[in-house]
């Protein structure tokens, strides 16, 4: 298969929008741009579609998708009911980057939902995924653009690296302004639960909802539970590369990981470092990854998936990190770098 790849324009807009709203009626494939990072968009009423996504990801297909709508008059048609959590928390958030887990109604496959009784709802901020949504019927489930295991594209030129030759096409619409999934809170039970952090905070969630709950396993790999929402349990974003996360005092924070950089290039190791603009060039690595002023979550959210693209693109063996703030948005910059890093963290 071609895949054709289109930088969006004034000029061509309707006409691009019309032909991957086609292709999508037709069961294909189409990678679109979302505010928080790029979707593989497919028919989410059409358990072909389902399919055909977690085949070009390479994604087990127990890890269900999330279908993203481009009004609220989409939404009851795909639930049983439009409970009042659901509505106060579109009211404040949608469009925007909130998932919400709902029951499901029956039309909705359970090959999109990966076989629960529960549907993720999400209505994204960016124009492009939102006229891209109405040309494709109403209902685009969309995991991630990039091969299972990999960071989530935040360009479509990662998008292609991954799914070239998978795909009927991919909608170029510049880079993702936030670069993380959104946030995931599941409505469906009391009090409502957080199961993934991301731009919307989990204070932002106390204070619509009151009382909110948090999936433990998000903290770490090992709790021996399994994690609330399917797809948290596989392996995410690991770039190739050992990564360690190492915290502290700023002053013992730059000795080990300069220590352990000297280590790792004694063994003849390529070796990085993550840390803030300010702290990134004290440290003896091969490659420096500035992750943007310190405090400034929303600059680190933006560069992560990008870092560890690159990490893989430089070939770097040994990745060493400082630990970022972890309030607000930074929760979820940590819960992916965590990840990444198969919580291996070292307090000193
Ligand atoms: P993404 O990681 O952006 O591909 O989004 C898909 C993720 O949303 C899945 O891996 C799950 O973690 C989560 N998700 C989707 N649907 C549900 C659901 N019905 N219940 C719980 N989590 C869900
Ligand atoms: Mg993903």
């Amino acid at each position: 298969m071609v895949t054709k790849v289109i930088a969006i324009s004034k000029e061509n807009r309707a006409a691009v929008l019309r032909e991957a709203g086609e292709i999508m009626k037709a069961g294909g494939l189409v990678a679109f741009p979302t505010e928080t990072v790029y979707g593989l968009g497919g028919d989410a009423l059409n358990p072909a579609s389902a399919k055909k996504i977690y085949e070009a990801k390479g994604r087990p297909s127990d890890n269900p998708l999330i279908v993203h709508i481009a009004a609220m008059e989409a939404l009851p048609a795909i639930v049983e009911e439009v409970p009042e959590t659901a509505k106060r928390l579109a009211s404040l958030f949608w469009p925007g980057p909130l998932t919400m887990i709902l029951k499901k109604a029956e039309r909705v496959p359970k090959e999109t939902t990966g076989g629960l009784d529960t549907v993720a709802v999400r209505m994204p901020v960016h124009d492009v995924a939102l006229d891209f949504i109405q040309a494709a019927g109403g209902y685009v489930a969309a995991p991630s653009a990039n091969r299972s295991g990999r960071p989530s594209p935040t360009t479509a030129a990662y998008v292609a690296e991954d799914m070239e030759g998978r795909i009927e096409m991919i909608l170029d619409g510049g880079q993702a302004t936030l670069g993380l999934e959104s946030t995931i809170v599941d409505l469906t039970v009391e009090p409502p639960m957080l199961l993934r952090p991301g731009f919307v905070t989990e204070e932002m969630l106390s204070v619509a909802l009151g009382e909110v709950a948090v999936d433990e396993t998000l903290l770490c790999g090992d709790s021996g539970q399994a994690p609330k929402a399917p797809g948290m349990k596989y392996r995410h974003y690991a770039p190739k590369g050992e990564l360690v996360i190492v915290r502290g005092s700023e002053a013992a924070v730059t000795a080990a990981i300069n220590e352990r950089l000297l280590a790792g290039r004694a063994e003849n190791k390529k070796t990085g470092v993550i840390a803030t603009d300010e702290t990134v060039e004290r440290y003896e690595a091969d490659v420096h990854f500035g992750m943007g002023e310190k405090g400034s979550a929303k600059a680190a959210a933006e560069r992560l998936y990008r870092i560890l693209r690159e990490c893989d693109d430089e070939g770097v063996e040994l990745i060493l990190s400082e630990y970022f703030d972890d309030e607000g948005v930074g929760a979820a910059v940590m819960n992916r770098l965590r990840k990444a890093a198969g919580y291996h963290i070292i307090d000193v």
